[in-house]
């Protein structure tokens, strides 16, 4: 089996630059933030401060989390329930990143996370996946763009979804992600030294897909 391990920080375009790219050569994509949506929707739902960790853990356990892939797009189920749309919400985004920190809880998600990459071909994002997730994975992305660009792209996407936000509001919440994702004391956000480090910022969508579509057809040595 061939594994892809994308990371970086939040908006760089990790999720749909992979989802688009697995389709094109035929890996199955998996989004990993979403399982840590998942968890943080469960505890915002049942009354739990995501800050106390204590308390997080000792709810793991009445969680069951499944991950299917239906037309080419990661469905989540939390405990049967399809959450793949509420997990989204706006609110969702530091929820996940504050569970993240707890050790438990990236405990809970590791095996989880490393038998897709037993099973398949998988291009995996998220922010730990070429350091701790899959440390053997044949090829390592780093994804980045600055902050700015990047809160820019997430107002465009949430603006067109519907959703109330606005532009200073995104960026404070992109710089606090970073803060938090970078300094935490299990699995930080981190460049493997052996990652590809690409910057997407300035990219059309399009140019960023190019960029690594190629490199990853004449790293792993893939058929156009
Ligand atoms: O990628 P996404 O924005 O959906 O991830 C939500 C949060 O989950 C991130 O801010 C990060 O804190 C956390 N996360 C993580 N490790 C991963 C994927 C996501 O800590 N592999």
């Amino acid at each position: 089996m061939l594994s892809i391990a994308i990371d970086g920080p939040s908006g760089a375009g990790k999720s749909t630059i992979s989802r688009l790219v697995s389709q094109k050569i035929g890996f199955i994509y998996v989004d990993t933030g979403a399982l840590y949506r998942t968890i943080a929707l469960y505890m915002l739902e049942n009354g739990i401060d995501t800050a106390d960790g204590d308390a997080v853990t000792a709810n793991l356990g009445s969680i069951s989390i499944e991950t299917k892939h239906i037309d080419g797009m990661q469905r989540m189920f939390l405990n049967g329930r399809d959450v793949s749309d509420d997990i989204r919400r706006p609110e969702l985004s530091l929820l996940a990143s504050a569970v993240s920190a707890i050790p438990s809880v990236r405990a809970f998600l590791l095996e989880t996370q490393r038998d897709f990459a037993r099973k398949n071909n998988v291009i995996m994002d998220g922010r730990d996946i070429g350091t701790t997730v899959l440390p053997d994975a044949d090829l390592k992305i780093y994804l980045t763009a600055t902050a700015e660009d990047r809160a820019n792209r997430r107002y465009l996407e949430q603006k067109e979804k519907g959703f109330d936000v606005d532009y200073d509001s995104i960026l404070a919440d992109i710089n606090k992600r970073d803060y938090n994702d970078s300094h935490r004391a299990v699995s930080p956000l981190t460049k493997a030294p052996d990652a590809v480090l690409v910057d997407t910022t300035g990219n059309e969508l399009e140019k960023s897909i190019r960029i690594l579509h190629e490199l990853i057809i004449s790293e792993l040595k893939l058929e156009k």
